[in-house]
């Protein structure tokens, strides 16, 4: 891939490569766009084949955060970063730190979090050296993003039964969920306390146990668990499960769940629809996590930020709104819904306010 084209096309602003001799860091930081903000997203680890593919990863990941915080209606932009290396053998606190003053030498135009391969004590380091860091274990810091993108996820499907069924409330709906993990669980804890019949399933025996236990779950076989006679699907464990083999199967009306890239191709947004099964998009209904951290600029504080996350369903309503108006399918529409929004405010910005004593 050809850094400049690509940084062109999609409007990149700033790919950072960092390195350190001393301790090893191989590191790219992507901003792809702070017209809204400065650019939040998470600090990745991963054995990648080689660095065009840990490149291509990091602008990937930058620019899918731009439409999830536009879309989420928060101030703040996208950007991404990836360390290059294996997280059960290459961590140290020299590498952290060394990434934490690259982080720093940004002065706030990127904002790290946890990602996959990196954890809280990660970004306890990283605090050494940048106060551009979230999800630390300070004081103050939002904690575990799972019970925000549950709760999230639950508004954002209310949101869909109304749509549906002109009813939102999800009382004697049959739920499927796909995995029961983190979010899962907790996104049936609302569910049962609603009154909804639900149906779970895991690879794990220990968690649909628990939710069986607890919740009075049905549990079902993993590989039957898009087959099952639902209202909605909800897939809180894999990306690209909704694709043309799965499509056919499903017997719900609608799809909402936690998972990030649900659908395997764009064109499985338009079967869904075909099918006329209205899908939440995953970026906009699994936002709760991000709203909940991002909280953590103003001093976190966990009901201003758990009233933000059940804006949620005000996003997904006005996506299915826009996806209706303009006869697109959900998946357009939440982007258009974050373009549109990049513009206007992107348009205001753009005047001159003198600043405040
Ligand atoms: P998790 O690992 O805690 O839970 C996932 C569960 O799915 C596990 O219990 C796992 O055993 C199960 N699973 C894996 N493969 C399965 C299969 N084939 N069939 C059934 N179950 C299977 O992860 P999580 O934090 O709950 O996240 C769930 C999904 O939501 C992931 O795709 C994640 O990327 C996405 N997500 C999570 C958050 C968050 O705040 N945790 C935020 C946004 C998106």
């Amino acid at each position: 891939m050809d850094i400049f084209p690509e940084m062109q096309r999609y409007g990149y602003e700033q790919v950072v490569l960092c390195h350190d001799r001393a301790t090893g860091l191989r590191a790219i930081i992507c901003i792809h766009d702070t017209t809204l903000g400065p650019g939040l997203g998470g600090c990745r680890m991963w054995t990648y084949p080689n660095e065009a593919a840990a490149v291509a990863d990091a602008m990937r990941l930058a620019r899918a955060m731009t439409y999830k915080t536009a879309a989420a209606g928060l101030d703040l932009g996208g950007a991404k970063a990836v360390i290059i290396g294996d997280p059960r053998t290459d961590k140290s606190e020299g590498l952290f730190r060394a990434f934490g003053r690259y982080v720093q030498s940004l002065q706030g135009r990127y904002i790290t979090a946890e990602d996959v391969g990196t954890t809280v004590d990660d970004m306890d380091i990283i605090r050494l050296e940048t106060e551009f860091v979230t999800g630390t274990s300070a004081a103050g810091s939002s904690g575990d993003p799972s019970p925000a993108t549950a709760f999230g996820v639950w508004r954002g499907m209310k949101a869909c039964a109304g749509a549906v069924w002109g009813e939102e409330s999800l009382q004697k709906r049959t739920v499927a969920i796909q995995g029961v993990g983190s979010v899962g669980y907790h996104l049936a804890e609302h569910l049962a306390d609603e009154g909804a019949r639900l149906v779970v399933t895991d690879i794990r025996a220990d968690k649909v146990e628990r939710v069986v236990k607890e919740f009075g779950a049905r549990a079902v076989d993993p590989d039957v668990v898009l087959d099952v006679d639902c209202d909605v699907f909800a897939p809180c464990a894999l990306g690209g499960v909704l694709n043309e083999n799965t499509i056919p199967r499903l017997k719900c009306k609608v799809v909402a769940g936690a998972a990030n890239n649900q659908l395997a191709t764009e064109d499985d947004a338009r079967r869904l629809a075909e099918r006329g099964i209205l899908w939440a998009p995953d970026y906009v209904i699994n936002a709760g996590g991000l709203i909940n951290v991002a909280d953590e600029l103003l001093g976190y504080d966990r009901d201003r930020a758990f009233r933000k996350v059940g804006d949620i369903y005000h996003n997904v309503r006005r996506v299915i709104e826009i996806a209706s108006a303009e006869g697109i399918p959900t998946s357009q529409a939440a982007d258009r819904m974050a373009e549109r929004r990049m513009e206007l405010i992107g348009k205001l910005k753009h005047k001159y306010i003198p600043r405040g004593r």
